[in-house]
């Protein structure tokens, strides 16, 4: 299917949202399927490394036993109180799904999620199947006889394959400058490798990981029996192709401000944009042959496409379609395939040493393509109306000192004032799932199929969205699972967004006191409602339009505040030489200070309720600032520094915690600093 443009901001990357690993010390989570949810407070005292300095070090401190008690498995890139509590899930999950497998008295629901599970776990079916189910679309690449009749074929592996990987990306999305109108969106896309920066860059190490990209796609020509020397001469000519897209591609910074991305056209605009390309076919194929609005985010792409199509062979074109349909499809099939796509993109890009156990890829499976039918199994045993409710009061009582916080602002007119609290007022809360379920009664999945199955849930979520063009606006989709531990803000539909799986133990917590979990969740309810209010979201209005609502003074003044963090965490280290590229996190950084603020204040007026004690000797302010800093506690591999300081939004946990205390006077006040200790030091900085 292919990805909408996100601009939704959330909690962790959606890329390392992936399944996580089992428990140390269980390797490759033999320990089997979870019955129930495991119980870890969110207030973690052997988690803490009281040898540590909170002034000096405040994530050690709060982090350095989670660290020392908590190596990083063998089949991950990273491992975190985030990644541990997702392991956990998905182990609950398989307990669900291999019960469905085996149930006869099923819903249609549990049918389709229970047989799905059951097709991928069918590794003696699937190794002797080999490549033949991905034969028909090998021989519809081999059957192209002219460049031109390009569109007909690239529509339809756009819409059977997940990813953005031919050519360009194209889905719906919200018409940034009328929230309300769905239109059709063509954006860049087309590469194999993360990120366009892998293509352009010029030291050492690119050059190193782009020979060993090129020996990758080698081999997978290879495993589809080509000889070593055509093999070679394919790899050669995908690398070639996906580097002139990537030179035409806009940095990840550049992402970052919508107006980059928005170029409405009509149906006119984009046929002359590619005079190489029909789009009559394409869309036809796509059954939308009557779209006439369409947001081409990256004209500069789509020139530059048009030149490469111009001139392209179409013996080339057929490497790379051939390349990019065994790379979508190596996780459907036998295992030397998949195999191969883990040694490049896991284990050299990553540095995992290790391929994750079946079960735990074939729950992910299910997770993204048919995630709201599972999400209901897991609702129905995790979250109930009391956790609702008492969820939902919290993110009432952030927003109430969102409120406060603006009212007071010093440096902001009262004009902008009020047009932030109309903002804020329009804010929708989504807290655990979503009110209308998807319907996947039109897919058919089979026990024996696993390739269909993977072929026909892709396909139906592919024009599940493409359908969305041009009818009203859907107000109650969630662009996450119910599942997923991690949280978003969209400043289209001004809505933030908490799935009942981020709103659990050890992240929220109801056997624990309030200042944990005001520390916690309430920071990061807090963060994404001030990503409606950060350097990108600020500049969409309450009704979702991308719309400058801000005098000059006032975005001056906002402009001054924001290089205060940019300056701030472009100090920081990722990894050898590699520093935080501050301008690509900022948004994140700016959601992390606003969220960490309101959450401190919705628990101060929490506490004048309800009179909090000192536990554990750590005083309630302490808990507050410990909770908080206990759901960044992680391990990270350096490969995976070094990808996530190139791809990922977020600063690393250590600097999610040190670098933003450093900017709460409330926190050096908690823990009575020397006014020269290291994280306390520094004038803070303060956005909102
Ligand atoms: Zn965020």
């Amino acid at each position: 299917m292919c990805p909408r443009l996100l601009l939704a901001l959330s909690l962790l990357s959606f890329a390392t949202n992936i399944p996580a690993a089992p428990q140390s010390g269980d390797v490759a989570g033999e320990r089997g399927p979870l019955q129930q949810l495991p119980y870890t407070p969110s207030l973690d005292l052997a988690s803490m490394d009281r040898s540590a300095n909170a002034c000096d070090d405040f994530y050690q401190y709060s982090c350095g036993g989670w660290m020392a008690h908590n190596p990083i498995p063998p089949d991950q890139a990273s491992w975190s109180v985030y990644g541990k509590l997702y392991q956990n899930n998905q182990r609950f999950l398989w307990g669900i799904l291999s019960d469905l497998a085996s149930r006869s008295d099923r819903s249609g629901n549990q049918q389709k999620i229970g047989d799905y599970f059951a097709s991928c776990m069918s590794e003696a079916e699937i190794e002797q199947r080999g490549v033949t189910p991905l034969g028909p679309t090998l021989a519809a690449i081999d059957a192209l006889k002219s460049v031109n009749e390009l569109p007909v074929l690239l529509a339809q592996l756009q819409l059977d394959n997940t990813g953005d990987g031919f050519l360009f990306g194209f889905s719906s999305g919200q018409d940034f400058a009328d929230s309300q109108a769905v239109i059709a969106f063509a954006t860049a896309g087309g590469l194999g490798m993360p990120d366009r920066d892998y293509y352009v860059d010029g030291d050492q190490r690119a050059l190193s990981l782009r020979q060993q990209y090129r020996e990758h796609v080698a081999r997978t020509f290879v495993l589809l029996g080509a000889s070593p020397a055509v093999a070679a001469q394919n790899a050669t000519t995908v690398l070639r192709i996906e580097t002139q897209l990537a030179r035409a591609s806009l940095t990840r910074v550049e992402r970052r401000d919508p107006y980059k991305l928005f170029h409405k056209m009509d149906r006119a605009g984009v046929d002359r944009l590619t005079p190489h390309f029909t789009w009559g076919p394409f869309l036809k194929q796509m059954k939308l042959s009557g779209a006439n609005s369409f947001n081409v985010t990256d004209p500069k792409f789509y020139a530059a496409l048009d030149k490469l199509l111009a001139a392209i062979s179409l013996q080339d074109l057929k490497a790379y379609l051939r390349w990019h349909s065994m790379h979508a499809a190596s996780p459907y099939l036998a295992s030397r395939f998949e195999d191969e796509r883990f040694a490049f993109f896991d284990k050299t890009l990553r540095g995992v040493p290790q391929q994750k156990p079946r079960w735990k890829r074939c729950v992910q499976q299910v997770d993204v393509l048919l995630g709201e039918a599972l999400g209901q199994e897991f609702v129905a045993r995790t979250f109930g109306p009391e956790l609702k409710a008492a969820t939902l009061l919290m993110t009432r009582q952030i927003e109430q000192a969102m409120h406060e916080d603006i009212e007071a602002l010093p440096w902001m007119s009262s004009a902008t004032k009020q047009q932030a609290l109309a903002k804020l007022a329009a804010v929708v809360n989504k807290i655990g799932y979503p009110e209308r379920w998807r319907d996947y009664s039109s897919v058919a999945i089979g026990r024996d199929d696993y390739f269909g199955n993977a072929l026909r849930a892709i396909e139906f979520e592919s024009r599940r969205q493409l359908n969305e063009i041009d009818k009203p606006l859907d107000r109650l989709e969630w662009q996450m699972t119910p599942q997923t531990v991690n949280a978003y803000y969209d400043p289209q539909l001004n809505d933030i967004n908490f799935p009942a799986g981020v709103l659990q133990p050890p992240l929220y917590d109801p056997l624990m006191d309030d200042a944990p979990n005001y520390g916690n969740t309430g920071g990061t309810i807090g963060h994404e409602l001030t990503h409606g209010f950060d350097d990108q979201g600020r500049k969409f209005d309450a009704a979702g339009n991308l719309k400058d609502w801000w005098n000059n003074q006032d975005a001056n003044e906002f402009g001054e505040r924001t290089q205060c963090i940019v300056d701030r965490y472009a100090q920081y280290v990722v990894v050898d030489d590699i520093h935080i590229n501050s301008r690509l996190t900022l948004g994140e950084d700016v959601a992390d200070l606003g969220g960490l603020i309101l959450a401190h204040m919705a628990w101060r007026a929490q506490a004048a309720r309800n009179v909090p004690a000192s536990r554990d000797d750590l005083t309630p302010e302490q808990r507050f600032f410990v909770g908080y800093a206990q759901w960044a506690c992680e391990n990270q591999r350096p490969e995976n520094l070094r990808l996530r300081a190139k791809i990922d939004e977020h600063s690393p946990g250590r600097y999610r915690v040190n670098g933003l205390v450093a900017n709460m006077p409330d926190f050096a006040k908690a823990f009575a600093c020397p006014v020269n200790a290291p994280l306390v030091k520094q004038t803070p900085c303060r956005v909102w």
